[in-house]
Parts: structure tokens; sequence; C-alpha cells
């Protein structure tokens, strides 16, 4: 037996663990590591679980009639499926040219897997057709805080900020579900009479220990957060010194938010006038004060703004870039931070830099060894792309690594009749997801606990993902399969091993915004991982940004005017409440993990619509009753949890499920963030049936 130090494969907190494994099964323990301090939600308890699960797929699968995907799959060898797999590739391209094979990727890839899969789309497959999951889920804060800051790394500070600030104002953020174990930074700033203020529709956890809650309705918070920039700059507690100094464009938005006075914002938002003045006065006499925004704020049309109108806030409160203070946004996937780092994105290469800057292709096309006319140009972001699937001009045959987008994509119905239009579908996966029910060719993918590799969390620390076991026998790391297809589609310069690609990546990333270069595995392991930028080898790494500059050329941040406007799909007579989706404590993302895991089934085995009692009584719902939610998309199912969490005029669901209770087969696309392309995941117009008992 031996114990090796690693970290839980799921969230973004990136909770440290000790694996005691032989040649399996394992145990775990909790490790004293920076972000966890010994804690472990119970995602991360349950986690090795999954490793020897019945379920856990060992063999390629191919269809047992070629091409047709209504025969069975069975399995077969690796030689034979990868023939199969290069054979569709060659085909297609040839057919229909190199933008016709996509990639899709994911955020819980580590950062050596996202990089060679940004590398194998660009330099093996030479298609533009590339882009992954965390389009869904941290875009609009990354295009924000790009566009404000010149710089998007999740939380600019440590966590440990999070225990210095007298107030934290947590927008659409809910860590007691998502991230328990992040609440004890939140405690400890509690113990010492710290304020906590949760802006979100359902009482959530996180809200219930708030000192105040402020319920909108969800799609305003931009009309909100503009509103108590007007009660700042209107009660003269904007700090114009930090605004003189450190920002521009302030008069702009000085202008914007004349028109969103305390009665208007309170009419948009639901938000009374009192709150309202209460979160502003509280953010702007602390001595220090952090604003945080996650999905519930960002998963709209208008996200990119949204998470840009609290970026306002905190400039006027002159919070960014002072210790204990600030603006972040808390990120979900596990690798959400390096995931859109090292190039698996539709427009950008390694280091975190544009695929249409020409001073980056060039050096990004030395370190490959091309010619940088040779690297495609930006393609199609995750929803345009799905959406274009097996259509003219459109992805013929795709490989998806580390993501169930037949779960996870808005309007998820389209876009599993999209795939079912491909002409070939790959997928790379622990266990037979609902993408991978629709494949040509399923490979088994090794688990976080048989693979090495990097991963960078939510402060931008970036850390170590060790090896505690060998993979089962006819499984294989990404990073291998990918090196093979290379190989066999005759492209050299692709390596199956974690660090050797991880010192490529270095030296791709070299003078980007996410600069690598000056981190090793060996520095990692030394010193409890290490922040980004870290340039060179004695670089101590930055775990606080912009405590003097921000990272525009003239060192300034800048304001932005941004303005409210309504849903996409507005309620009516037919669909008279608003949508909204989420997560709960026990299960993550598309679920394919922890719905699986037995443990975490005994506490969340039933996927549940939050109805207040208000909306339950008028359609005649009783508690557990089965309830049928409508869109414009489609229906689904849930069992019904009556509560006074919620507003009376929004329904919840969780987003974890497929089949006959998928969220997402509900959710709209029809209106993409024109920013970051994030479809408006947390806002549509819903019907609510009552089915009768379970
Ligand atoms: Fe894993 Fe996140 Fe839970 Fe930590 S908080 S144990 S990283 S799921």
């Amino acid at each position: 037996m031996r114990t090796t130090a690693t970290h839980c494969p799921y969230c973004s907190l990136q909770c440290g663990m000790h694996l005691t494994a032989g040649d399996r099964p394992a145990t775990l323990v909790p490790a004293d590591f920076p972000t966890n301090r010994g804690g472990l939600c119970s995602k991360g308890w349950s986690a090795t679980e999954l490793l020897d699960h019945p379920e856990r797929l060992l063999r390629p699968l191919v269809r047992a009639v070629p091409g047709d995907r209504t025969s069975p799959l069975v399995e077969t060898t690796w030689d034979d499926a990868l023939d199969l797999v290069v054979a569709a590739i060659r085909r297609t391209q040839a057919d229909h040219g190199r933008d016709a094979v996509g990639c899709f990727g994911g955020g819980s890839l580590t950062n050596e897997q996202a990089y060679a899969f940004g590398k194998f789309a660009r330099v093996a497959l030479r298609t533009s057709a590339i882009d992954y999951n965390g389009r869904f889920c941290m875009s609009s804060a990354a295009g924000a805080a790009n566009r404000a800051f010149g710089l998007d790394r999740g939380l600019p500070f440590p966590l440990s900020d999070l225990a210095e600030a007298d107030v934290v104002v947590l927008v659409g953020s809910n860590p007691a579900d998502t991230m328990p174990p992040a609440m004890q930074w939140f405690d400890a700033g509690r113990e010492r009479g710290a304020q906590h203020i949760v802006v979100d529709p359902r009482r959530t956890a996180t809200a219930r220990n708030a000192a105040l809650h402020l319920q909108p309705l969800p799609g305003t918070d931009l009309a909100l957060a503009n509103g108590l920039l007007h009660i700042a700059l209107a009660e003269g507690l904007v700090d114009e010194e930090y605004v003189g100094e450190r920002t521009t464009g302030v008069e702009e938005v000085r202008a914007g938010v004349a028109a969103y006075w305390p009665d208007r914002v309170e009419r948009l938002t639901g938000v009374p006038v009192a709150d309202q003045r209460r979160t502003v006065f509280a953010l702007a006499r602390a001595e220090k004060a952090i604003v945080l925004t996650a999905r519930g704020a960002e998963q709209h049309r208008s996200g990119t703004d949204t998470a840009q109108a609290w970026i306002n806030l905190a400039l006027a409160l002159g919070l960014p870039g002072r210790p204990g203070s600030g603006w972040g946004t808390v990120t979900g996937q596990g690798n959400g931070q390096g995931g859109r780092e090292h190039g698996q994105k539709a427009d950008q290469l390694p280091g975190y830099r544009s695929l249409a800057d020409p001073a980056a292709r060039a050096q990004v096309a030395a370190v490959w060894g091309i010619d940088p006319d040779d690297l495609p140009r930006p393609g199609r972001s995750a929803y345009e792309l799905l959406d274009g699937l097996g259509t003219p001009g459109g992805v013929r045959a795709l490989l998806v690594l580390a993501s169930n987008v037949a779960v996870s994509a808005p309007d998820a119905r389209r876009v599993m009749s999209r795939l079912a239009d491909l002409d070939f579908l790959v997928v790379s996966d622990f266990f037979l997801s609902e993408t991978a029910q629709l494949a040509d060719v399923v490979l088994p993918s090794a688990m976080w606990a048989e693979e090495d590799g990097t991963m960078t969390n939510l402060e931008g620390r970036v850390i170590r993902r060790r090896r505690a076991l060998a993979p089962p026998e006819g499984v294989r790391d990404d990073l291998q399969l990918l090196a093979e297809l290379a190989d066999r589609l005759g492209v050299s310069g692709f390596s199956g091993d974690a660090e050797t690609v991880f010192e490529e990546l270095r030296r791709a990333s070299a003078g980007g915004a996410a600069d690598y270069s000056g981190i090793s595995y060996r520095r990692i392991d030394e010193e409890q991982g290490i922040f980004w930028p870290c340039p060179s080898d004695d670089h101590p790494g930055t775990p606080r940004l912009f405590t003097e500059r921000f990272a525009h050329p003239d060192g300034r941040a800048r304001f932005v005017r941004v303005e409210h406007v309504p849903a996409h799909e507005e309620t009516d007579r037919d669909f008279p409440y608003v949508l909204t989706t989420g997560r709960v404590l026990a299960q993550y993302q598309s679920g394919t993990q922890t719905r699986r895991s037995r443990s975490l089934q005994l506490v969340a085995p039933l996927p549940r619509a939050e109805l207040h009692p208000d909306l339950a009584r008028r359609h005649g719902i009783g508690p557990d009753d089965v309830v049928e939610l409508t869109t414009r998309r489609g229906t689904a199912r849930f069992a019904a949890a009556v509560t006074d969490a919620i507003r009376p005029d929004v329904v919840f669901a969780p987003f974890h499920w497929g089949g006959g209770s998928s969220a997402n087969a509900l959710t709209d696309a029809g209106a993409l963030d024109p920013t970051s392309k994030m479809p408006p995941f947390k806002t549509c117009a819903v019907a609510v049936a009552r089915i009768g008992p379970p």
C-alpha cells in the first residue's frame, strides 16, 4: 500500500486529500491543504467509490453494425477502435474539409490534457472547430474581467482573503452547497464580526447564514448592481481618489446609472430600497470588502455585462487590488480556470493568449514546430459549434473529451438531435454517459486517481494531481489517447507523459497572461502549489493581483457602462413563472459520476424542483408530488420540493439529471451573450402542472 497526496476530482476548490492504495481499491483522508485545511464535502469523501464501479468502462466500444447507431455498442480492441476513429477523421476531412472535424473538451481535464487537446485540434487536425464546456460556466465572468482588468483569474486574491474581509457580498453564489469546505473562510470572517450579504432568488444554505439576503428576480442582477452604484454616487460613498488614480471610464458609467434610481430598481428586481441602501452602506463603510459573483449572475444573455456591473461597483468603492478586498468569481469545475488558459477554447492559444494575435501565433507555432500561417483562425463557440453539428458547413465528426453535453448543454434535446445528425461521434469517458450512448466509438478513460497532471484551482493556484494507482487494464489516459491518435495521423510532437507535456506548456505560455514558465512539478511539490503568473524559476508566483497596476497597458482598470436588458424569454399567460437552474450539494455537473455513487444517491436520489407554497397551492401540488415543468423547448418531470425559500414567481430545477428529468431540456439557447457566447441557463419562462403522487 502506498499513500499519495492529491486532490478531489470535482470542484474548483480542489481540496487536498491523501489516497492510500495498492493495486486497488483506495481509501482517502482529507489533507491539511491551504484550500480545505482538513475539510472535504460528501462528494470528495465518496470519490473513491467510483474507481471500481461496476459500470466503469474497461474496453473501447463500437457499434455492432458500423454506422448504425441503433445497433448495440460492443467491446473491441484499442487498435480497432483507433483505426475506426482515424479512418473517420481522414474520410470526413477529405470529403468536407478540415473544419468538418471538431473537438469538444471539458473543465475537468488537467492542464496538460487541455493543452494537448488544443494542440491536437490545431496541429494534428488543423481544424478551427474546438471549444469546451467551460463556455457554459466561466465565460461571462472571464469576459468581464478581461475587459475591466485586462486579465481574468477567477479570484485575483487567495481564498484566505475571504476571512479578512469585513463585508462579503455573494451574487448568485452558494458555496455552502457547492463547496462546503470553503465556508470555513467565511465562518472565520463571521467570527470576527464580518457581515455576509447574499443575492439569490433562493434562500440557499449560504443565504440562511447571511446577515442580509436580497432576493432579486433572476436576470435582474445587473439592474441591482447599477442601482447600488447609483446610491453610492448619490450618497458620496465613492472612493474618488482610487477612481481617479487607478481607473478610467467612470463618467460614462456615472451617466448610465443615473437612470437606476432606487424605486425603479425595486420595481425591476423586487429588492426593497432599504435593503439596497443597507448593502451599499455596508460595503462602503467596511475597511475591507469583497464582491463575489458566480453562475447565478453570469449565465444570462447579458452575463458579461452583469459581472461588469458588479465590477463597476467594486471599482467605485476602491476595492480591487487591496488586500482583503476586491471582486472575484467563484469558478465551478475542477479545472475551470486552467481549462480556459491552455488553448481548448475556440479563440485561445496557451498562456491565455488570443488566437487572433500575430505575436502569440508566432510564439506558440515556434514551440509547436509549425508555420504560424498553418494555425487555424478562431472557431465557433460551444453552443454555436453544437448547434451546427451535421449541418452544411458545420462539424460532421466530433471528438468529445470529459464532457456530457447531452445533459449539460442548453436546449439539450435539440443538442442530442444534432449529435444524432453527425456522421461520426467519438466520446472518451469513464462511464457510458448520455453523450457516450449516442457515439459510434466510446473510449474508456483513466480517472483522476489514475493519472498525473496539474490543475489550476479557483484562486489561480497550480497544483498536482498525482497518480495513486494504475488504471485498470484496457483504460487509457486522454493524454495517451491524443498522442496515439496524432501518431496514427502521421503527426509527431505529442507525448503521453504528463510532465513532458507540462514542460512544453511552460514554454508555450511564456510571456502570456497565464504565464506558467516558472512553474515546475518540483516547485509545486515543495510549495503547495504556485499562483500564476509565475514567469521565472525564481519568481514566487502571484497570489494577489492588481496591487499596483491592472493588466491593461496603462495600468488602469476600466469602468464600462452597462444597461439592464429584459430576459430573452419573458413570462406570459402560457408560461407564467421564471425557471432557474443550479446545483445541489450531493451531485456534480451532469451527474455522470455522482449519480453512480451509492452514498451520494442516498442523499440526493431524485431531482427535485423547488416551488413556493403559494405556487404549489395554486396548482394543487403537495410535497413530493410529481410535477411537470414545460417550456417552449419541452417538458421534464421532477419531485416537488415545496419551500418558502424561493420567490413565489420562480421555479428552481437542478441540472444534474438527463432523460425525463433533464432541466436543460427546458433551458433556452436562443440568445447568447454577445461577448462570452454564454447561453441564458438561469432564466426562461416555464409552466407548472401537477402530475400526481410519486
Ligand atoms: Fe471536492 Fe469541491 Fe467537495 Fe472539496 S468542496 S471535496 S473539491 S467537491
